[in-house]
């Protein structure tokens, strides 16, 4: 591609994510946003946004990676964080399962349905506590159009109604603990994130997680990648539905401190301690 076009293709992203934090009001001047950077490209192409509205936006960005314990995957990923937050001036603060919780995932996957489940779980606890203890005021992710929409029909095939409330490019703090999250690249589709990384040279880590193909939300991705190249225009469709649906939602659950640990958990007891109490009663 030509470099003017690829400037173009690069302004037309800016200009859609510009859009989602405007309208949206993401953040506000001055704010300090932790961005959850897992080295692939949606995490990456967050990160060197984020990094080019700091200036106008007068942000504090930190990064925050985690490793969940998945051999041959996710080392590469850590690679790549490295690389792009040492090359753009931003801190990264790595975190792991074994560091944190004594476990890797590889070897507590075995007992869920999906490891999905567990690493989950863990992940956000870990995003969330280390984002709260940097004194970051908004989480970013690295989700986009695609993830949102396989989100959204993922809480429809398992009749969970109250995740509807979680969706939308950014959700509102409920609790002094939980740090909110914004989405930036709500808007935009997975195959822009991946011209973007080819068409500018941007080191990211491709590979595929061995536990995704496994999870309802990798059928489901399947099956809408399917959708969309028989009939074309199917994803914006059903992300226009999503949007009109989750305004109407109320707000999400009330949440209290867990007894164990402390962090923000809509029951007594938070997931994360709960899962960790059953894998060490196994051990
Ligand atoms: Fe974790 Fe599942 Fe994502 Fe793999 S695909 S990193 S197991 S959530």
């Amino acid at each position: 591609m030509e470099p003017l076009q690829r400037e173009k293709f690069n302004q037309s992203i800016i200009q859609r994510v510009r859009s989602v934090i405007d309208e949206y009001n993401l953040f506000t001047d001055g704010e300090k946003i932790a961005i959850a950077l897992s080295g692939g490209k949606d995490s990456v192409l967050t990160l060197h946004l984020l990094n080019g509205f700091k200036d106008e936006y007068n942000l504090q960005l930190v990064a925050i990676s985690v490793d969940e314990g998945i051999q041959g995957y996710r080392n590469e990923g850590i690679e790549v964080a490295r690389e792009n937050t040492r090359k753009l001036g931003v801190e990264l603060v790595e975190k792991s399962f074994e560091g944190e919780f004594g476990i890797k995932l590889d070897k507590v996957a075995g007992k869920y349905k999906s490891a999905c489940i567990p690493c989950g779980v863990f992940r956000r606890y870990l995003i969330n506590r280390t984002a709260y203890e940097l004194g970051a005021d908004k989480v970013a992710t690295g989700h986009n159009m695609d993830d949102e929409i396989q989100s959204f029909l993922m809480s429809f095939a398992r009749a969970d109604f109250r995740r509807f409330s979680k969706f939308g490019p950014k959700l509102e703090q409920i609790h002094s603990r939980l740090i909110p999250r914004i989405k930036p690249l709500w808007k935009i589709p997975e195959k822009d994130v991946g011209a973007w990384v080819v068409l500018n040279g941007i080191p990211v880590h491709f590979a595929e997680c061995p536990y995704a193909n496994l999870s309802l939300r990798g059928k489901i991705k399947n099956y809408l990648n399917q959708l969309e190249e028989d009939h074309p225009g199917s994803k914006m469709a059903i992300m226009e539905s999503f949007q009109k649906t989750f305004k109407n939602q109320e707000t999400p659950v009330e949440l209290v401190e867990c007894q164990r640990c402390g962090e923000p958990s809509s029951l007594d007891v938070c997931k994360a301690c709960e899962m960790l109490e059953n894998i060490n009663s196994d051990i």
